[in-house]
């Protein structure tokens, strides 16, 4: 028995036999050449037949998928024998290079073009490496690159996953995720949670695992264990015999009734009629950027308009939480960003773009004033990347000059967390986005596998600074005569969809949680198991900690309901 540890990304604790996903295509020598017994128009034609190969054997693939996977791999069965690509590959053979190099070379050169071109197209990028590797393994009757095949259910182990894996991968087949490589933002954690898929990323020993061991997979405890004992089978049966949930009932409340609503995170209309369909009661935040990733260009009015009045349409009479664009580090937008900016994180993103770009975020204001107004849903504006109390009453001025009557900010800069108070008489409510608040407490970057275990909501650190801030709100809303009440702080960081944490975040007194759809029933199963005071206490106990392990693991002891639903 051999335990392996990583980061657990997503929930449940399975055990099966493992399949290994066959190594990556060696890159062939920058110096190959093909040999005398072979032409110019032999080693074209050597090169067609491989990419019309792996083109088949990717529309064969299409043809047992479905929804999006299928899209995928049609997709990348197109681009197998893309003109540019065999044409930049033809090129390199008619200087005598041999077929594996020219299409590797003519891979990257593609890649980097489309690269170049940013947006959708650079994201079409890894395609074109999986495409031409497929091709190289296939000239030199190596094993496809991707997902084994087997009679039996399986674990998969990986280095990581490559889309057009990650497209094709059966829940059916597959039972649990490990990968070597990747972290919690990882190709593979977003796929495992979105398929409810047990899985651990960044397991750096888990390339040691032997094909076809037997292995135990914790999702929860981020452990694998190779050749697993009695304690383990008994685990996995557990889990395998859980309560399955209901669907969320559309209100979130503890179990005496205190009300925490429940809200969803939404990027475009379709995503906000599935948290409608899904109980959500509201959103909580609309990634207006989303709807706009890879323009050049700023978005006409009407354009947007007809965005964000899709979202307001899926919720009438409902709180719908509009961020304005959220330009910069992880989600660049050309017309906002400079890319040439050495520290992008710490750079001109979030609201700072409005002293660079000056006008977008007053038209994209008017934008949303303007589909407020068609709709019926209660719509409140805030602000991504305030660090001062001068950025928030600036926002402030600029929502009500819009007839936005609501002007709010996210608070994921520590230095606004310290003045939440004072930021919070400026604008009417906050809203904590504890990815970014984690890792600018932390100095870790989100996107980093390696720094995942600071990267970790649950730091002390991190604890303290949501807190304050909700002091803050509370404070806030008694200096400015709210009648008593505090000013609104909701949380619609990942945190939110951690339902032990959101348990936590409840007792700290969050006035709202907003996540992913699919996290809305388990949150609202396990928030109704305790009451106020039980959650109180645990936000409490979880504030005392000196590190994330123990916090984390002092809450689950108390929560015995995350046992019986195998999280
Ligand atoms: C956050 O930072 O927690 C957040 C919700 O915003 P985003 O993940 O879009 O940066
Ligand atoms: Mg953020």
């Amino acid at each position: 028995m051999r335990t392996i540890k990583g980061i657990g990304v997503s929930a449940g604790r399975v055990l099966g036999p493992s399949r290994r996903m066959p190594p990556p295509v060696p890159e062939p020598a920058a110096d190959a050449r093909f040999g005398p017994d072979s032409t110019v128009d032999g080693e074209k034609e050597r090169l067609r037949d491989a990419a019309e190969a792996v083109q088949q054997d990717l529309r064969h693939r299409a043809a047992t998928a479905s929804g999006d996977s299928k899209a995928v791999l049609e997709a990348t069965a197109m681009m197998a024998t893309d003109p540019m690509l065999l044409k930049a590959a033809g090129k390199h053979i008619n200087q005598g290079t041999s077929a594996e190099r020219a299409i590797w070379e003519a891979g990257m050169e593609v890649a980097a073009m489309l690269q170049g071109l940013g947006g959708y197209m650079a994201e079409r990028t890894q395609d074109v490496l999986d495409v031409r590797a497929r091709i190289v393994a296939r000239l030199d009757g190596l094993p496809a690159p991707g997902i084994p095949d087997s009679e039996v259910p399986f674990i998969l182990t990986a280095e990581e996953l490559a889309p057009a894996d990650t497209a094709t991968l059966d829940p059916k087949k597959i039972i649990g995720l490990v990968t070597s490589g990747g972290g919690p933002q990882s190709h593979t954690a977003i796929l495992a949670r979105s398929l409810g898929l047990p899985a651990v990323v960044g397991a750096l020993s888990a390339d040691s695992i032997a094909d076809g061991a037997e292995v135990f997979l914790d999702g929860t405890a981020g452990t694998v264990v190779v050749n697993p004992g009695v304690a383990e089978r008994e685990a996995a049966q557990k889990y395998a015999a859980r309560v399955s949930l209901p669907p969320f009932n559309g209100t979130g409340a503890t179990s005496d009734g205190y009300r925490v609503p429940l809200l969803a995170n939404v990027g475009s209309g379709k995503d906000a009629e599935k948290a409608a369909a899904a109980g959500a009661e509201g959103v909580g935040l609309l990634r207006t950027e989303f709807c706009f990733l890879g323009r050049d260009t700023e978005p006409s009015h009407e354009e947007q308009v007809q965005a964000y009045g899709s979202v307001f349409a899926a919720f009438p009479g409902r709180k719908v939480v509009v961020r304005t664009l959220d330009a910069g580090a992880d989600k660049p937008l050309p017309f906002l960003t400079d890319t040439s900016e050495p520290n992008p994180a710490l750079g001109v993103r979030g609201f700072r773009t409005d002293r660079a770009f000056p006008g977008v975020l007053e038209r994209q204001l008017e934008a949303i004033a303007e589909a407020a107004g068609a709709h019926g849903a209660d719509v409140w504006v805030m602000a991504p990347m305030i660090s001062t109390a001068e950025e928030a009453a600036d926002f402030a001025v600029m929502c009500t000059a819009a007839g936005l009557a609501v002007p709010g900010v996210m608070i994921e800069v520590p230095a606004a967390a310290v003045m939440s108070e004072a930021i919070l008489r400026r604008v009417r409510f906050a809203s904590l986005g504890t990815n970014d608040l984690t890792q600018y407490t932390m100095a870790a970057d989100r996107q980093l596998g390696t720094l995942a275990a600071l990267n970790d909501p649950w730091q002390p650190a991190v604890l303290q600074l949501i807190s304050r801030t909700v002091d803050g709100g509370r404070r806030a809303g008694q200096a400015s005569g709210d009648g008593g009440a505090g000013r609104p702080v909701g949380v619609c960081g990942e945190a939110a969809a951690d339902p032990a944490l959101a348990v936590v975040l409840a007792g700290m007194g969050v006035t709202t949680l907003s996540m992913t759809p699919r996290a809305l029933a388990t949150v609202g199963a396990v928030l109704a198991s305790v009451t106020i005071e039980e959650a109180r206490e645990l936000a409490a106990r979880a504030l005392a900690a000196a590190t994330a392990t123990e916090a984390r693991t002092l809450v689950r002891s108390r929560l015995p309901v995350l046992e019986q639903l195998g999280l």
